[in-house]
């Protein structure tokens, strides 16, 4: 290979908090100081919540409501049942798998909770929550969810056994996902069985990352365990990802970056500071809708 992007950074689960009572996450960037804040844009966000066990429990666990505008939340759940209600009326449960797609942009209120059945029984929960901003001509634009079921994503077979590539966004060897985006993003499931030896290629200037979800890998002969991070330079197009000693899942992020200004502000990102001042008065003034807690 000739045209490999090299490895700018693999990064450990930096220190966990939790987010309300519910989510216990990692958080990649844009906190911990180790990424710069538009470094993986169109991706702002990356909460990883590792594997933790929840003891069953009879009052849901998770985050009350709250808004949020000017970009997108991506949920994606490996284990455990999420159920989401936003201030449109939409609402959902995502379980093993699946993803759930909000467009926040003009504002929603949501709230995001264990599911009820699940929270009774308890459990084992793995999830990702990646924020992806959206681009000036769209902040404002009506919100909008869809919810992403593992049986409808692209679904690539590897040859020799080698295991499956799930598209939810972008496509890979000519196969689409489900996924509308603003702005071209790449999101892809790459669950292996030992012994894959795996291509994939990204447009130099799109920013890309792995995230492996289970089992170890190598990528581009370097060893990654579970649950790390790994930042790609935009030094070329060609990444190897290889599993020689066991199964693994890796999720894959890429996408072009949005070459626009950025303000960030609790819950809302935005491109300018009066926007953000806009958006706590429309807040303020119940234009985000209603949601009971
Ligand atoms: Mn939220």
């Amino acid at each position: 290979m000739n045209n490999l992007r090299s490895i700018e950074k693999i990064i450990p689960p930096p220190p966990a908090h939790m987010v309300g009572d519910g989510f216990r996450v990692h958080n990649f960037f844009p906190g911990n100081g180790l990424m710069s804040l538009q470094r993986m844009s169109p991706f702002f966000l990356l909460d990883y919540g590792a594997k933790v066990e929840y003891p069953p429990t009879d009052i849901p666990r998770g985050v009350g409501v709250h808004p949020h505008r000017g970009f997108e939340t991506v949920t994606i759940s490996y284990q455990g049942k999420v159920a989401h209600h936003d201030s449109t009326g939409k609402s959902g449960v995502i379980g093993e798998g699946d993803v759930q797609w909000m467009t926040a942009a003009s504002g929603v209120l949501h709230k995001e909770y264990h599911e009820e059945e699940w929270s009774k029984k308890g459990g084992l929960m793995q999830m990702v929550q990646l924020w992806v901003n959206l681009p000036a001509a769209h902040k404002m634009d009506p919100p909008g969810y869809q919810p992403l079921r593992r049986e409808d994503y692209g679904l690539v077979f590897l040859p020799k056994n080698q295991g499956t590539v799930e598209v939810i966004a972008g496509s890979y060897k000519g196969v689409s996902g489900p996924a509308h985006s603003f702005t071209p993003v790449e999101m892809y499931n790459a669950r292996l069985n030992k012994g894959a030896d795996v291509l994939f290629s990204f447009p130099q200037q799109y920013n890309t990352a792995f995230l492996v979800i289970e089992g170890s890998v190598l990528v581009n002969d370097d060893p990654v365990p579970t649950d790390f991070f790994v930042l790609f330079a935009n030094d070329g197009q060609e990444i190897r990802l290889e599993t020689p000693d066991e199964s693994a899942v890796v999720l894959i992020l890429s996408g072009e970056p949005i070459n626009e200004p950025i303000v960030p502000y609790g819950p809302f990102v935005m491109n300018t500071k009066q926007e953000i001042i806009q958006a706590y008065e429309d807040f303020n003034n119940g234009k985000f809708g209603q949601l009971e807690d």
